[in-house]
């Protein structure tokens, strides 16, 4: 037998075609694309490093501007999923030795403590139970104390289903010389964000939740106090592929006259991306806003015409902000209603109903389900779709049958 004899068969499973199956996309993501996307990712391939390329480039990152509510110049799209920004927002600009302040009351603030703590820098957790929420003065407090170059907070906190209050932790981190850096996947285009009046340093998304594209691209942006740290660290960032120095060059946010190469874009992605930011722009920040919070009450009020218990308080009173809403409009999280198994229920639900809805994350496995209305699937006709599915699972999923 020669060198060169293929010894491994073709695999029989690539000899079929491809099946993939129509579902409902109700869970906290990915959500279902609207057609107007797909297609725009299905748009034929051009070179990532050609001028039509950097012009699309460009449309995304006014896009981003938009979505974000920012003039921040140093705005782009990471390459890979809502992780990639989050390891491209605390690779940039903490160095190892550097003390970082995470609040983490879910699963995200954990993950960003982690990525954190692998690049060496020195993690301080403001643990709490999921859903629960920080007062500015407890921030500030921990700010003084540990006196962080960063602090993370999740403003849509998927696993719990709570939409942080943001207003005056800016100020407090300003005050301190401190980086504010929020995580907005789960809530942008869903809940009100404005990353420069609420003077956020560091914001970043992803692009499978209300945005409604497929996953793989991770909008994020850098205003100046930021880039100013970034750009004038003693040490490299641990990652080539996240250097922000290599990134803006590629974007065109360095100012220079040439873009050499770095990585090859997701081109389909940045095209799926651009429609998706194109339809946000169209709708409008406030139109999206507003539907995300109407259905996301028609969806309560079924939830609790079920007898079905809401895991987040509709309100809370902050100090110095008045009454705040706690709920994240995209992601609603439900109680785990007693005498059910959580995983019968959805399994039920999947295969009865082709709808995917999920159990909690991290830390609330176990205490919650998650039922997301993102974007595109953000109609009351899908809530009425959930709220049928449910109550067909409760009735045939009740534990203790006769
Ligand atoms: N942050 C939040 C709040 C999220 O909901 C998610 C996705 N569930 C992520 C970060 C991570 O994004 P990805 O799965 O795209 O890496």
């Amino acid at each position: 037998r020669s060198m060169s004899s293929v010894s491994i068969p073709p695999p029989e499973c690539m000899l079929r075609p491809l099946e993939v199956p129509l579902r409902y996309l109700f869970g906290p993501g990915p959500s279902n694309v609207p057609p107007r996307v797909l297609a725009a990712g299905g748009r034929p391939i051009i070179g990532h490093l050609q001028p039509e390329m950097y012009e699309i480039m460009s449309d995304i990152k006014k896009g981003i501007q938009y979505a974000f509510q920012t003039e921040n110049n140093m705005t782009i799209s990471v390459s890979g999923s809502g992780h990639a920004a989050m390891e491209c927002a605390v690779f940039n600009v903490v160095e190892p030795g550097e003390s970082v302040l995470i609040t983490v009351n879910g699963i995200w603030g954990e993950r960003v403590a982690e990525i954190a703590e692998r690049m060496g820098a020195n993690v301080h957790r403001l643990l709490k139970a999921p859903g629960e929420y920080y007062t500015n003065k407890e921030i500030e407090q921990a700010i003084e104390k540990h006196k962080p170059v960063l602090f993370f907070l999740a403003h849509g906190e998927s696993s719990a289903g709570l939409c942080h209050p943001v207003d005056g932790f800016g100020d407090i981190c300003r005050k301190h010389n401190c980086l504010f850096l929020v995580d907005t996947v789960a809530s942008l285009g869903a809940a009100p964000i404005f990353m420069d009046k609420q003077k956020i340093d560091i914001l970043y998304t992803g692009s499978q939740k209300a945005l409604n594209a497929p996953p793989g691209t991770a909008p994020i942006s850098f205003n100046d106090r930021a880039c100013n740290k970034m750009f004038n660290r003693k040490t490299k960032p641990v990652s080539y592929f996240f250097d922000m120095t290599h990134l803006s060059n590629y974007w065109g946010c360095d100012g220079s006259p040439t873009r050499a190469y770095h990585h090859t874009g997701p081109v389909s992605g940045f095209f799926a991306l651009r429609e998706s930011l194109a339809i946000l722009a169209e709708r409008g920040l406030e139109e999206s806003w507003r539907k995300h919070k109407e259905v996301a009450a028609y969806l309560y009020k079924g939830l609790e015409d079920l007898g079905l218990k809401l895991f987040i308080p509709d309100k809370v009173r902050q100090l110095k902000i008045g009454l705040k809403e706690l709920r994240l409009p995209s992601v609603t999280t439900i109680s785990i209603p007693e005498g059910y198994d959580w995983r019968e229920m959805l399994t039920y639900i999947m295969k009865n109903h082709h709808m995917e809805m999920t159990g909690g994350l991290g830390p609330s496995v176990g205490m919650v389900m998650r039922i997301g209305l993102m974007g595109y699937n953000c109609e009351k006709t899908n809530a009425d779709k959930a709220l049928h599915a449910l109550a067909d699972a409760l009735k045939n999923c009740k534990k203790s049958k006769p």
